[in-house]
């Protein structure tokens, strides 16, 4: 039987649009966030850029191709206003000749070909609107947005209510319903609970060992030139930097393992420094701009996909550990306990398509995705791969699709 109430925690682009996606088939909601607004964290900064990071027909390529492309048709649906969404186009540019094998390589790959072209350097830089010296793969549906509104307006539902400045720290499982606490006090009840609060999922007071990665990243701001004041489409390369709105640009962002949340200028710097490296004009222009910054953390998995689906309980694993052969159905499963986590750089594309992909494994649904690319996202992929389970890990997500588990007690 589907759920008839969920819990979301965290209400970043992850939580926000399962919420979505379960409020859309009748689930009633419950979107639970620690601070004062919703979208303060990492889907706070000022702009997100939405485009496809291709490398060619490979599974990372695929995902992310089928996750823009989610992405794209759902925000047509909720009618975001001028100021918060512009399909601006975006250049990917083939800086150096390895990132130009990189774009033929995208090219050949028929599936993406019909999203993008190939543009020579006179081409991409009249799509642009200022000089480029490179050639560029240019996907004219790219857009940004305003990360806080896109939520927002996906949040606008009936089946869903929101919770604010709530902090639960504690979950637990009392006769067949979820329980979330904040210290004593118990703040919500469900048939099941969605953890999409990033970095902070194993705060919860369960032992889940997701093995994610706070990641830190810095945007920079910077006030428009003469120059870059022209430019009309996103360009990219390893950072990336947005038309100028309201004269100013954002350009991204730094990687780093410091977990300060202080504006930093070496970030700063590295920002810049990226931009040289595709266009030394812009960044002539630019270099004495920088006036703010955003800082925020990706949370990231070791080999970049999302955790997405239904937890097994790890404690049960660890003390008995399956056979190689065992039957799915027969695991310890949490029997309601997903998560929506692991969005590292680019959630704006991989976290609606998740959200729309974990409503349906919850309603019982067939996912819109091959069961290959649904083992990629499996949450449990590293617990079972540690205990040398990795067929087993493979075999997980058509169980779980047919909702053929037994019920814990
Ligand atoms: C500098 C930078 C630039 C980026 N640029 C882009 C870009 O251009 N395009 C793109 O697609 N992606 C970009 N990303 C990545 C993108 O921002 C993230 O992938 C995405 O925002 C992650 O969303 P999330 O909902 O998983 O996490 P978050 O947005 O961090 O949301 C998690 C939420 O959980 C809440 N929470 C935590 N613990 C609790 C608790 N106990 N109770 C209640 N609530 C809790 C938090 O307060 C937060 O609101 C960028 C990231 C960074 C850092």
């Amino acid at each position: 039987m589907p759920p008839k109430s969920v819990i979301v925690i965290g209400a970043g682009i992850a939580g926000c649009s399962s919420a979505y996606a379960l409020a859309q088939r009748g689930v009633k909601v419950s979107l639970i966030e620690r601070h004062e607004h919703i979208a303060m964290e990492a889907s706070g900064n000022p702009q997100a850029m939405l485009y496809p990071r291709l490398s060619g027909d490979d599974s990372a390529s695929q995902f992310a191709l089928a996750g823009y492309l989610y992405s794209l048709e759902l925000i047509s649906k909720l009618h975001l206003q001028a100021k918060d969404f512009h399909a601006c186009g975006m250049l990917q540019l083939g800086f150096n000749d390895r990132e130009l094998a990189r774009l033929q390589k995208v090219l050949s790959w028929k599936e993406a070909a019909q999203h993008l072209q190939l543009l020579d350097p006179a081409q991409a830089s009249q799509q642009a609107g200022l000089a480029l010296p490179h050639p560029a793969l240019y996907f004219a549906n790219a857009a940004w947005l305003n990360p806080a509104a896109l939520c927002r307006a996906l949040i606008s539902h009936p089946n869903i209510s929101v919770k604010t400045s709530s902090n639960p720290n504690k979950v637990l499982k009392n006769n067949g319903l979820f329980e979330i606490y904040a210290g004593e006090l118990c703040l919500e009840k469900a048939d099941a609970v969605i953890l999409a609060n990033a970095n902070q999922a194993e705060d919860l007071g369960m032992s889940l060992q997701l093995k994610t990665l706070s990641v830190r990243g810095q945007l920079s701001l910077v006030k428009a030139s003469e120059v870059s004041f022209a430019l009309r489409t996103i360009v990219c390369s390893d950072g990336y930097l947005s038309p100028a709105e309201q004269g100013v640009h954002t350009l991204g962002a730094s990687f780093s393992s410091d977990q300060s949340l202080a504006i930093d200028e070496y970030d700063h710097q590295a920002n810049l420094n990226k931009l040289n490296s595709y266009s030394p004009a812009l960044h002539d222009s630019l270099k004495n701009s920088v006036v703010g910054g955003r800082v925020s953390f990706r949370c990231t998995s070791a080999d970049y996909f999302p955790l997405v689906g239904e937890l097994l309980d790890h404690a049960a694993i660890m003390a008995a550990p399956p056979r190689p052969n065992a039957n799915p159905s027969s695991l310890p499963w949490t029997d309601g306990l997903y998560v929506n986590l692991a969005h590292g750089s680019r959630g704006f594309t991989s976290a609606p398509y998740c959200g729309e992909i974990l409503a349906s494994l919850i309603c019982q649904e067939s996912p819109a995705i091959n069961p290959t690319m649904l083992s990629l996202i499996n949450p449990n992929r590293f617990l079972l791969r540690k205990l040398g389970l990795k067929k087993l890990a493979r075999s997980l997500p058509a169980v779980v699709a047919s909702g053929i588990k037994p019920t814990l007690g």
